[in-house]
């Protein structure tokens, strides 16, 4: 099935085997232009290479204070990111990592305060702790080999979310340390702050991208809702359905993201806490719908490990939060809640 003029999709470019497929990066501008020309108002449009992805962001209405405002997006979402790698040993990784109490920066706080409400909720199936393990399985480094039972089980001595509990702006920490990884939250993080600082500075409609992590705000010209593309997990350029909203975020995990394959196994790059390895929910890929793009970033890896049931549930919580699963068999199951929250049809 083909792109459709006007529907983003998911584009992430460290998919597949870890090289950078250079057609998906085409694909991305064709279907750029393809939405830019569904308006006769023209948003102004910039990309940048952040966090693993190429970053969009489009911005209502074209002109001299949108392009700075969009400028000052990207210099943000450039700090964010700093701040979620950040590794120096008197930085909170390094704190927490020797088991010693860390005080948080303002983003820290709010990055760790999700990460750690999603943990509790989701019974542990998303752990902003696991650094240690999804070192191991090295898939940032481009690492394609399955690193031995011990190794693993050493590397999950160091899991454990339940141990780190927030007082105030510090986090504390109880027993050994713990190596914090917030890979499955902080994309999300940085497109709410581009978002924010978006409107701040007056930007009357717009959309921040991260590699399909998105969030779209206000009313574009014409008024039409900004559409979005399920992603057919083999086939980059095909649709299983498209959302339309206005002001929300989608985040998407997939087993097609960040993968190699062995006799037939596939290893992708979202971990089960339960047994150190990739999951094996035989989900292939989970939309969240949410008001902010770290929550919807945090629960789309928390349900792309839970069996469907308990993901059900766990969505249930926030009456906000719609969810959209694509199974081994590449059925589209969906949330109870999502007709409240979003308008979605399947291809
Ligand atoms: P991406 O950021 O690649 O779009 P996700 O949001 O699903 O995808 O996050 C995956 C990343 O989150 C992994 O690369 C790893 O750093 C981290 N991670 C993997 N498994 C888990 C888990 N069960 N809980 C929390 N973080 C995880
Ligand atoms: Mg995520």
């Amino acid at each position: 099935m083909k792109a459709e003029p006007g529907i983003l999709q998911r584009i992430n470019l460290l998919s597949g085997t870890g090289r950078l497929p250079v057609a998906l990066c085409l694909l991305s501008v064709l279907i750029s232009v393809l939405i830019t020309n569904c308006t006769k108002e023209e948003p102004f449009r910039e990309t940048m290479f952040l966090m693993g992805t190429l970053v969009e962001i489009a911005a209502y209405p074209d002109n001299q204070e949108v392009r700075d405002a969009v400028a000052l997006a990207f210099r943000r979402m450039e700090m964010v990111e700093d701040l979620a790698a950040a590794d120096e040993k008197d930085s909170p990784f390094g704190l927490l990592r020797k088991g010693e109490d860390a005080d948080l920066s303002p983003e820290m706080l709010q990055v760790l305060t999700v990460a750690l409400e999603v943990a509790g909720n989701s019974s542990g199936a998303f752990d902003p702790t696991m650094g240690e393990l999804v070192d191991l399985w090295g898939f940032e480094r481009g690492e394609h080999s399955v690193p031995g039972s011990l190794r693993i089980s050493e590397a999950m001595e160091s899991m454990g979310y339940e141990r780190l509990s927030m007082n105030g702006t510090r986090v504390e920490v109880s027993g050994q340390g713990v190596w914090l990884e917030l890979g499955g939250v902080a994309k999300g993080y940085a497109v709410d702050e581009a978002v924010r600082i978006l409107k701040a500075a007056g930007v009357r409609a717009g959309i921040v991208n991260a590699g399909g992590d998105l969030r779209a705000f206000g009313t574009k010209p014409g008024g039409k809702p900004w559409r979005i593309g399920v992603q057919d997990p083999d086939n980059p350029q095909g649709l299983l359905g498209v959302l339309s909203l206005e002001d929300a975020s989608v985040a998407t995990s997939g087993d097609y993201e960040r993968y190699f394959e062995i006799d037939n196994v596939r290893y992708h790059h979202i971990l089960d806490p339960d047994t150190g390895r990739p999951s094996r929910s035989g989900i292939r890929s989970t939309t969240i719908i949410a008001p902010e793009c770290v929550l919807a970033d945090a629960l789309a890896t928390a349900v792309f490990v839970m069996d469907i049931d308990r993901g059900r549930e766990l969505l249930d919580m926030n009456k906000d939060v719609g969810g959209i699963w694509v199974n081994g068999d590449k059925r589209i199951l969906t949330s109870p809640g999502i007709g409240t929250v979003v308008e979605f049809e399947k291809r």
